[in-house]
């Protein structure tokens, strides 16, 4: 037998759970066929834990497949129906314009093509992605996995020289993602406010037997549910609060209800500290600003809320299933605050004790990754550039830093150097980062990419051979615009 005759075997899927709904959720429908694909990128790391071969995934087949060309054994596409408030007001009917949900796989992940072509939401769009923002939510969708914030994932990325009109014309890439699902706080919306409840109550029940068992038993299951989301969500917004993340649009069916992070658009990670940063230029009014994204996804619990009161036995029942999310992100943000400054232990002296740092880094709009690694290493005694150096005021932060030594030397078993290394990381997905990659991409050499997704997959290591990724931005990332349109 010749080696070529071996085949490898493909990923094999099933139709998703999702599909059993029943029509009123989705319309069935293929990819549109992508022209001359070619792989940008793969994550092997994730094609591992889903147990797929990676002969197979190099192979042509797999390309084929992931570039909508061919279907997987076992597929069922489909683009889902969903609704949703974009920037605070009702957009009525949105749905999978660009998605197709493709099966799911032995292990549960629902694995979905994005950009896949038109779907019949695609509404006056195009049902493409561009190979820029296809290669940011590849490369974020894995960093945020390492960094242990709950996300949707990224498998791979095809690309093509099929041109796609945005500001200027680009060319078409498909991401597979996957997820245990891709249920949105929209999708709820979606199915109330059309009135549809006998369908809103299968899509709960349907979320509850897969996700969130536990609410069964409750006295008000679906009470219970907006309960367990309210929580989910509250953790999540705490995560993506303390490492300094910027989703940009924070619609409502751009929330998971399974509290992961999902959608990746114009999203940023933090530089200079400043609180009103907003990293989405179409926004703007700012609904969408860095300190602003708690509220927003109270406020979106709201609407969630709200979609499921045909099924809650009364509205004080909602409100009291969303009521703690304030307390639950509150002390969740507090606990991720202690762990960077290396507290095992979220007490009101640490408390006070991180407002007053992000105050002083807010005036002085340091860096904010940079700061927080330099910390931990110095703490650490491992090393790096002195913390000081970063500050215009060094009284104020010589002031600050004897508060932390003194507090730490009340209990000095209570705080870690190690916790810090852990929890502070030497590299995010900074704009600049994504955007060098990108430029390389777009001349087809891949290696940056490749490389830029090894480092941000250890992201509290060192990259002593790129001192760069984890260094200062430079003067042109300050002028770098991300808009919706992706
Ligand atoms: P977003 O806020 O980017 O997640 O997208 C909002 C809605 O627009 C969703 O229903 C998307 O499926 C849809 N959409 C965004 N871009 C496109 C596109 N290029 N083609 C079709 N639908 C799109
Ligand atoms: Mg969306």
């Amino acid at each position: 037998m010749t080696e070529s005759a071996i085949a490898a075997p493909p990923l094999r899927l099933a139709p998703s759970a999702f599909a059993r709904l029943g029509p009123r959720f989705f319309t069935a429908l293929a990819p549109a066929p992508l022209p001359a694909p070619y792989w940008v990128g793969r994550s092997a790391a994730l094609a591992r834990e889903m147990g797929i071969d990676p002969d197979w995934l190099g192979s042509d087949d797999a390309l084929q497949a992931f570039g909508g060309n061919a279907l997987l054994p076992g597929s069922a596409p489909l683009a889902s129906v969903y609704s949703g408030h974009q920037f605070g007001v009702w957009a009525g009917q949105l749905g999978d314009g660009r998605a197709l949900l493709l099966g799911e796989t032995p292990g549960g992940l629902e694995v979905q093509l994005k950009g896949s072509g038109l779907t019949p939401y695609s509404r006056m769009a195009d049902g493409r992605a561009v190979l820029r923002s296809s290669i940011r939510e590849f490369l974020v969708s894995e960093a945020m996995q390492a960094l242990s914030i709950p996300t949707t994932r990224a498998l791979c990325v095809v690309g093509s020289d099929l041109p796609v009109r945005r500001e200027t014309v680009e060319t078409a890439a498909v991401v597979t993602r996957v997820a245990p699902s891709f249920i949105r706080f929209g999708h709820f919306e979606h199915f109330s406010h059309s009135g549809q409840h006998a369908e809103l109550k299968a899509l709960a029940d349907h979320v509850i037997e897969r996700f969130y068992p536990a609410c069964r038993a409750a006295a008000d299951p679906y009470a219970a549910l907006l309960g367990q989301v309210t929580e989910r969500t509250a953790r999540l917004l705490a995560q993506w609060q303390a490492v300094g993340f910027m989703h940009g649009v924070m619609n409502t069916d751009n929330m998971s209800i399974l509290g992961l992070t999902i959608d990746y658009g114009p999203f940023q990670f933090m530089d200079g500290f400043d609180p009103g940063h907003v990293c989405n230029h179409s926004d703007s009014s700012g609904r969408y600003a860095f300190d602003q994204q708690p509220a927003v996804a109270h406020w979106n619990l709201c609407a969630l809320g709200q979609a499921l009161l045909p099924l809650i036995g009364g509205r004080e029942r909602a409100i009291a299933a969303i009521e703690p999310f304030a307390d639950l992100y509150g002390d969740a943000l507090a606990a991720r605050m202690a762990a960077k400054l290396g507290f095992a232990r979220a007490t009101p002296a640490v408390g006070a004790l991180a407002d007053a740092l992000l105050a002083l880094l807010a005036r002085e709009r340091t860096d904010y990754p940079i700061f927080w690694r330099r910390l931990a290493r110095q703490m650490a005694g491992t090393g790096g550039e002195p913390v000081r150096d970063l500050f215009v005021d060094r009284a104020a932060w010589d002031a600050w830093l004897l508060q932390y030594q003194e507090l730490i030397g009340h209990d000095p078993s209570g705080h870690s150097p190690d916790l810090m290394l852990k929890t502070n990381p030497a590299i995010v997905l900074r704009n600049h980062l994504a955007e060098q990659a990108i430029a390389r991409a777009k001349l087809k050499d891949f290696g940056l990419l490749q490389d830029l997704l090894g480092a941000l997959e250890r992201p509290f290591d060192e990259h002593p051979a790129h001192p760069d990724w984890a260094g200062f931005p430079p003067d042109w990332a300050s002028h770098i615009q991300i808009s919706c349109s992706s």
